[in-house]
């Protein structure tokens, strides 16, 4: 026997199967299989760290070789684990001297968003006109502010969430000569959903022309109303039937589920599809509607559950909404997920909203990017691509979650960040 073949008989290589996922920020490490959910988390453990910064490092693919006597018996326990749960295996490398070619995910995109974003000079040549059209998906569009409720959410909900707003300035609306132009702008683009908020929306001073035009426009639309200004328009809600459009009937706590229930009925008599969504302030509220469906579980599909920070229940968000080991598994992201999130805000990306005084924002915690009285949509899409800062929030950006192997893991950055002014909502 020579001695090349012994040295090959004592060496092995281990490998990772393409849909690992793996990263690793200065002493923390993870490692996740996309297909089974199976995670490993490593603090503080120089030796996994290392071995795992090897496997990922683009030099070696996910393969690496490793001599019989460096199989310790911590990484020997790293292989039983990776093998138990199908995320990895080990050879010998007698099998053949040539390292195993093998493919480390990488991420790709059609159009090279970071290049478009850092490309300088070059980078409106890098999308034709025609492809700015795909990068508008979802519009909110908030065609006036008049409203007779005073809740005293008003000035923070629509903030978190998609829900009307009426500020204390003066009424205003979007012109129908305006949406209407919009209309004629997106038309050939490729937006799948269009939200309209108010305000009061039955306060539009033509509504039901609005309707007419925009069920011409064959768009999917969500219409948003709080249930307290429902009450005094439900003559009008046959206006909103038909398969494109969805009312979306906003409540808020304390719920009367017999009110509720019996508005439920009356829309879909009128032939209107709708989805009541609750806002959520506390664990009470969660239980009271965990009781309402327990008896009525008809409803399970009308009902949605929106989280909402008030500014005193942040024990309420550290218990629901704060993320957590097993939530980020239970979430089984795709490894296309995890790609989208560490090049895209997948919260914000494709969406634009609009004021009713024309402002437009990729974000309505952010500063407005344009005006639609003034400038067509897509050249706003454009502006944004370019210069805004609202489809690139990203977690490997902020503090602290850039120094957190989770990243590209967790959802996208949220509208309760901003809010809340702080990025790591989580008990990792
Ligand atoms: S119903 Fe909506 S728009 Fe009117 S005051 Fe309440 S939150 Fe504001
Ligand atoms: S939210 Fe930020 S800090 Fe928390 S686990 Fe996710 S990336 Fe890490």
């Amino acid at each position: 026997m020579n001695s090349k073949k012994n040295t090959s008989q004592k060496e092995f290589w281990i490998y990772l199967h393409p849909y690992v996922y793996v990263s690793v920020k200065f002493s923390h490490a993870i490692l996740y299989n996309t297909l089974n959910g199976f995670l490993l988390d490593y603090r503080n453990n120089p030796e996994m760290i290392r071995l795992l910064k090897k496997l990922n490092s683009d030099r070696n693919l996910y393969v690496i070789k490793i001599g019989e006597g460096s199989l310790t018996p911590g990484i020997l326990q790293f292989i039983r684990k990776v093998r138990d749960s199908f995320s990895g295996d080990i050879m010998p490398v007698s099998y053949g001297e040539t390292k195993p070619i093998n493919f480390k995910p990488i991420p790709g995109v059609q159009y090279g968003y970071d290049d478009l974003i850092s490309n300088g000079r070059g980078k409106r040549n890098l999308l034709a006109r025609d492809s700015i059209r795909d990068y508008l998906d979802v519009l909110a569009v908030y065609i006036n502010n008049e409203c007779n409720q005073r809740c005293t959410f008003c000035s923070f909900v629509f903030r978190q969430c998609d829900h009307c707003h009426s500020s204390n300035g003066k009424r205003e609306e979007l012109s129908l000569d305006i949406i209407k132009r919009l209309m004629d702008e997106v038309k050939s683009g490729n937006v799948s959903n269009l939200k309209i908020l108010g305000g009061d929306i039955f306060r539009y001073s033509q509504f039901p022309a609005l309707v007419r035009l925009l069920d011409k426009s064959g768009l999917q639309k969500e219409y948003y109303i709080q249930g307290l200004n429902l009450k005094s328009n439900i003559s009008k809600l046959k206006l909103l039937s038909g398969e494109k459009n969805l009312l979306n009937i906003l409540e808020h706590s304390p719920f009367n589920f017999c009110e509720l229930s019996g508005i439920i009925e009356e829309c879909k008599g009128y032939g209107v599809k709708v989805k009541v969504m609750c806002l959520i302030e506390t664990g009470r509220d969660l239980e009271t509607i965990a009781d309402f469906l327990e008896r009525f579980p008809l409803y399970e599909n009308d009902i949605s559950l929106i989280p909402i920070f008030n500014g005193a229940n942040i024990d309420f968000f550290e218990n629901y909404v704060y993320l957590t080991r097993e939530s980020i598994v239970d979430a089984k992201s795709t490894l296309k997920e995890i790609f989208s999130r560490s090049l895209i805000n997948t919260n914000n990306f494709r969406r634009l909203s609009i004021s009713c005084d024309g402002s437009v924002f990729s974000n309505m915690n952010l500063q407005k990017i344009g005006n639609i009285n003034t400038t067509d949509i897509y050249s706003i899409v454009e502006t944004e691509l370019n210069y805004g800062s609202g489809w690139r929030k990203l977690r490997k950006n902020v503090v602290p979650c850039n120094r957190c192997p989770y990243n590209a893991l967790c959802p996208s950055i949220s509208n309760y960040e901003f809010v809340l002014k702080r990025y790591n909502l989580c008990q990792i």
